[in-house]
Order: structure tokens, then sequence, then C-alpha cells
């Protein structure tokens, strides 16, 4: 059997004629640009999430910049973060002239752990960024409390948890302001790149969406600040609608088979990833724990089952943050994943033979 760590094509066919067809017709119309389909986007997630202002972006990097440059981070600005995550959490931070400060995980989720925010905090801190890391929620009430408490802005980078939800309360809708990416292999993902920002504050969803358009408000050319020209395409914006209504099933179908794994796998030596009761994790990605990743990987391999490391070098140890002084031990959790975790197919089209074989083929290994 050949299982490849993410199947595009199988999903594409699910929603194909009636995105080719649409396309056609706004081809014919030549409206291409923040139009009404990016509209009808924006609303239908804004309401999805429960936030009020939704705006599109050209991608999750730039809904990150946009975020940041709405909170008016600048250079010299601490934004605490975690060092385990995709490069943009921090780039965004950087790009921007401010600091990435990283503080390690929690090793029960791999996300942002809240006991260590607190000794990272100084006076030059502005912001928690945190991230819903694989699809799992943040533990977000300590999160919450020490913004409060320390006048913090909150970011959600939620590029990885569209529909993660706790008590009814959607990814997106606890911080000032979050990022989402619709990169063709996250959980909503498009014909190509594309991203948007939600934020429940009115004043920072009109500074994003004046930024998006190179800082102009109502009166063309009259730039009222300095902007970056991140729009999303009609054509990439009417593919995610067309997609959307399907989210919700096929979130369900990776939490049934990230279920069906961990049930497999009981007993195993393998550190699982916790299904804590309704929705808080939606498994944009399942990633098992080991010591013997390697092994485990080149075994997998060889039975044509694809895997993948997520991340293999966290960023307090990637070179181009090595200004920052970070040295290898510092972040120990973070690090431990970096070498132990190995992320399993979990796509939603995986059929019930092929969850069965890579299942068999980890257990085999163990024996
Ligand atoms: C994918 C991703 C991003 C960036 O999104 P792009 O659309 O690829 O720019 C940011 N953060 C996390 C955690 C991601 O997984």
């Amino acid at each position: 059997m050949d299982i490849p760590i993410i199947n595009l094509k199988a999903q594409f066919q699910e929603v194909k004629e009636e995105i080719l067809k649409k396309i056609g017709e706004i081809l014919s119309e030549q409206k291409l640009i923040l139009g009404d389909y990016v509209k009808l986007l924006e609303k239908t997630i804004g309401e999805y999430t429960g936030v009020p202002y939704a705006i599109s972006c050209a991608n999750g990097t730039d809904a990150l910049i946009l975020s940041l440059m709405a909170l008016g981070i600048k250079e010299g600005d601490e934004v605490i973060t975690t060092p385990y995550t995709f490069f943009s959490t921090a780039s965004s931070i950087a790009l921007l002239g401010g600091r990435p400060v990283f503080v390690d995980i929690d090793e029960r989720d791999l996300n942002i752990n809240p006991e260590f925010i607190e000794a990272a905090i100084t006076p030059k801190t502005k912001a928690i960024m945190v991230v819903h890391l694989f699809g799992k929620l943040c533990d977000m009430k300590p999160i919450e409390d020490i913004a409060d408490r320390y006048g913090l802005s909150l970011i959600e980078d939620m590029a990885q948890s569209l529909g993660a939800r706790k008590d009814g309360k959607m990814a997106g809708s606890f911080g000032d302001i979050a990022a989402l990416s619709f990169y063709p292999t996250k959980n909503l993902g498009g014909i190509g790149e594309g991203g948007m920002v939600l934020t429940k504050r009115e004043d920072l969803g009109e500074k994003v969406k004046k930024l998006r358009v190179h800082g102009m408000g109502q009166v063309p050319y009259i730039h009222e600040m300095l902007g970056i020209n991140s729009r999303l395409d009609e054509i990439k914006a009417c593919a995610l609608t067309v997609k959307f209504p399907h989210l919700e099933a096929w979130n369900r179908k990776r939490i049934e088979n990230a279920l069906y794994y961990n049930e497999r796998f009981k007993g195993l030596p393998l550190i699982l990833p916790r299904i804590e009761g309704d929705q808080d994790h939606i498994f944009h990605l399942y990633v098992v724990r080991t010591e013997k990743r390697e092994g485990l990987k080149e075994h997998l391999k060889q039975k044509g089952v694809q895997t993948g490391v997520y991340y293999p070098v966290p960023l307090h140890l990637q070179e181009c943050f090595g200004y920052l002084g970070y040295k290898k031990g510092d972040l120990p959790v973070s690090e431990v994943a970096s070498r132990t975790s190995l992320a399993l197919p979990v796509y939603p089209e995986l059929k019930e033979e092929e969850r069965e074989y890579i299942a068999g083929a980890v257990i085999e290994f163990f024996t």
C-alpha cells in the first residue's frame, strides 16, 4: 500500500465540479480581487467562529504580520511565544523588528506552557502569541488571565485549528486578534495561498482592512498608514466557500481517525495525543512521540506509509534566530518534542483499510 501523509487529490474530487464551474464564471466576469466571494468567505468564517471582524488576506503569514501591525508591534517590542511551531509564528514578529521571546511548551499537549509565561514578561513585553498546535486548543484560561493582568495583547495563531473549540468557544475567538491560513494542506485548504485575520475589536478590524491594501481607507490613493498588499483572489475565496460546508465533517473524520489510532496504540511505548471531550483537538496532524522516531519512520516508509516530522528544529535553535542568544538545552521540552515527534496520516479521506494498515505497521514495529 502507498499512503501519503495528506491526500489533496481525493478531497478535490468531492468539490471539483462546483469549483470549476464557479471559477469559469468568475473568469468570464473578470471581477478578480476582493469581490463577492471574498465577502461571502469573510462572512462565513466570521459567523462560524463567532468573531465579528473577519478580513481575508494573501496567506497565513501575512495574517500574522497584519495582526501584529494592527496591534502596533514595532522595533524592540517583545512578544512571548512558543518555539515549537511553524516558522512564521516567530518570523512575523521579527520581520517587524520585534523580539520573539520563547517559552517552553507543555509536554502534555505540546502547546505553550502557561506556567512559564509570567517569568518571561519584561517592561518591553507587548503581547503573547499562542499557537493551537496540530489543531489542539491551548489551555486559554490561565493565558487570558495573564494577558489581562499585565495589559498584554493576545494573538492566536490558528493556522492549524479552524473548528477547534472548547465549551462552544471557537479557536480565533479567545484573543484580541487571530491569524488563519488556508494553505492547501490546512484543515480548510484552498487552491493556492490564502489567509484571514479575525478580531472582535472594531479598531483592529478597521485597521487590518486598511493595512491589507497599502493603508488606504475609503478614498483611493490616500494612504492613512503604511500598509502592505495582501489581498485574497476571488477564485481562491470561491473555492474556499465551496469547501467550507464540508469542514465540520472533515474535522470529525480526523477526530475519528485519531480515536481509532489511540485505541489501537494503547500499551505501545508511544506518547499519544490526548483527546479530551468535545472538539478541542481537530487533528490537523496526528502526532505521536517516541525516542525510536527515526526507526519507526523508516519502518513505515518501507511499508509505503508516508509520515512527517513537525518540526525537526525548534525555532530558538534556528540559525536565523541565533542573534536572540538561545542555546541548546534552554527549552528542553521543545527540544525533546522536535527529536521524538512523528505525524501519521490522519486526513479525512483516509480509508478504513488504510488506517488499519497503518496501525498494523506501527504495532509491528514495536513487537
Ligand atoms: C501554516 C502555518 C502558518 C503560515 O501560514 P501560510 O499560509 O503558510 O503563510 C503560520 N503558523 C502556523 C502554525 C502554520 O501552521
